[in-house]
């Protein structure tokens, strides 16, 4: 089987309301749909981060990859960028969609799901937590989430809906005083579920631990990426080490995962088949974390159902998965595959069994998308509108 051609797609799909985070706001979730197209009639599918940047480096990737074996990965990624060139030129991102659509064509192929070219699966259930923002409200009026009623009204909307069993709770937006109010307010209407915290790098060590210390006696599931860096979560972890830590902001690279052991730093390494540059890569990943005894747990990057149906695969093949991944994916209105979105099921998705990664795309859809992609702001910087020229709270605190 040889790639005859690569095709890659902006697409920008709404959400039920807009989402904000430390860094901006999400008004709906941009993403690129890779495919690549192959000699016998074969398409494979991958999804990745949009941007001009990655559309850029796609479209240098073409000539590289036309010709290519999509069983031959190795080469292929060699080709496209050694690890060094990989992470010097930045093109992790954009080979991970080239790998997806590798596997899903090697699948394809043969018959046979994704995860059975990892090793086979040891679940055919992938729990996945309650993504809890605050929100703007949506063109309805709908939806806003400001303060700890709200909070926790809405995650138990979901809880209703979805089953979920884990919450993770999105901070670094309103004062950390305010936030551990709001966490207070989840653990008393979820005494038994998980809940974890994450303010993306945005406070530093003492407040971390000033907040590490308010929460001690709330059975935090874990604080992720409380501060930025290896020293500084090696400073929390030192300063209060009962917390279970959490990164996937400080450790999101092969050579990340020995500085962190040696350093002691972490418990839950948040694995991402897009950072790590491929669904099989991040098995491997994981497999370096087994030998280390680091947990594992999956980051979620605004994906629709081609990035999903990747880590569901990748999810169901990792023995050591401890923590219940993230996922974006409950805010979408709609999807890009066919079918529509992919269902939840007591608290999380069964992993797809058909051939390849197991999702195949609505050729209306993707055109709508694509249509309003193109009056969006694409890429992963998006400011908040109410917070004009903020880059973080930081110097607030
Ligand atoms: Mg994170």
């Amino acid at each position: 089987m040889k790639i005859t051609n690569l095709k890659y797609t902006p697409v920008f799909v709404p959400i039920e309301a807009p989402l904000r985070y430390s860094q901006g706001a999400h008004p709906g979730f941009s993403r690129i749909i890779v495919e690549l197209e192959t000699d016998e009639g074969l398409v494979g599918l991958g999804e990745c981060y949009s941007g001009k940047a990655r559309e850029g480096q796609l479209e240098e990737f073409r000539p590289s990859l036309i010709g290519e074996d999509p069983f031959q990965i190795e080469r292929i990624r060699w080709k496209l960028g050694s690890p060094g060139a990989l992470k010097l030129f930045g093109h992790i991102l954009p080979f991970a969609a080239i790998e997806f659509a590798c596997l899903d064509l090697q699948g394809k192929a043969l018959g046979r799901p994704v995860y059975e070219l990892l090793g086979g699966k040891v679940r055919d259930h992938v729990p996945l937590s309650a993504y809890l923002f605050y929100r703007y409200p949506n063109e309805k009026n709908e939806g806003e989430v400001s303060n700890a009623d709200q909070m926790v009204a809405w995650a138990r909307s979901l809880v209703q809906q979805y089953g979920f069993q884990t919450i993770k709770y999105k901070n670094g937006v309103l004062s950390p005083d305010e936030e551990i109010e709001t966490f207070k307010a989840l653990r008393k209407a979820f005494p038994r579920h998980k809940i974890r915290m994450d303010p993306n790098a945005v406070w530093s060590v003492s407040t971390a631990v000033r907040v590490a210390k308010k929460l001690k006696d709330d059975d935090l599931e874990y604080l992720e990426d409380p501060t930025w860096g290896l020293r500084g979560m090696a400073r929390v972890n030192r300063k209060a080490p009962w917390v279970t830590l959490a990164s996937n902001m400080s450790v999101f690279a092969f050579e990340d995962l020995p500085v962190a052991a040696l350093l002691d730093v972490l418990d839950v390494v948040l694995l991402d088949p897009h950072w790590y540059g491929g669904i099989h890569r991040a098995r491997v990943a994981a497999h370096v974390c087994e030998t280390l005894n680091l947990d594992v747990g999956m980051h979620s990057g605004t994906e629709l159902g081609v990035s999903l149906a990747a880590m569901l695969h990748l999810a169901a093949a990792i023995p050591n998965l401890a923590a219940a991944p993230d996922s974006h994916y409950h805010h979408l209105r709609d999807d890009v595959i066919q079918g529509g979105k992919m269902k939840y099921e007591n608290g999380g998705m069964k992993v797809p069994t058909g051939p390849g990664l197991g999702v195949e795309i609505d050729r209306d859809k993707l055109a709508r998308y694509h249509e309003m992609a193109k009056s969006q702001q694409m890429g992963s910087w998006i400011e908040d509108p109410a917070r004009p020229g903020i880059v973080t709270y930081y110097p607030k605190y």
